[in-house]
């Protein structure tokens, strides 16, 4: 098992950005077709942008329309965590890095097969490593 990252809200403050500490800290949701990886087709494997674990592969990124960057499996089952998210009114599944605990982005079940899942990501969450 991995070792979990735990630091305070002021650290991550300090090494984030501001969009990114929104987004992976405040579940704060980029606008759509503005994210770096929207339309990356690039071999390669997508990490957490705060603490490098790795967590989707480039051989499962498609092309959902939905102006976010979309995967529809994780590279490591256990690489990311599922929660029940209730807030803006909506019941919906939040993908959290299983690592430092940030967040990615939410999960959905209108994905393409074999899983049927779309992860639904924040490029601000992510960082692309090329192959
Ligand atoms: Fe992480």
């Amino acid at each position: 098992m991995t070792e979990k990252v735990m630091k305070s809200e002021t650290e991550w403050k300090a090494e984030l950005t501001p969009t990114q500490y929104a987004v992976l800290r405040q579940a704060a949701t980029e606008r759509p077709f503005t994210g770096e990886y929207v339309h990356t087709k690039t071999p390669g494997v997508y990490a957490c942008a705060a603490c490098g674990q790795p967590l989707f592969s480039s051989d499962t990124k498609f092309d959902s329309g939905s102006g976010w960057p979309s995967f529809w499996d994780v590279v490591d089952k256990g690489s990311v965590e599922l929660r029940h998210d209730y807030t803006h009114g909506m019941d919906r599944v939040e993908a959290v890095c299983s690592r430092c605990g940030s967040h990615l982005g939410h999960v959905f079940d209108d994905g393409p097969r074999p899983t049927g899942l779309r992860y639904c990501m924040n490029s601000l969450a992510l960082k692309f490593e090329k192959q």
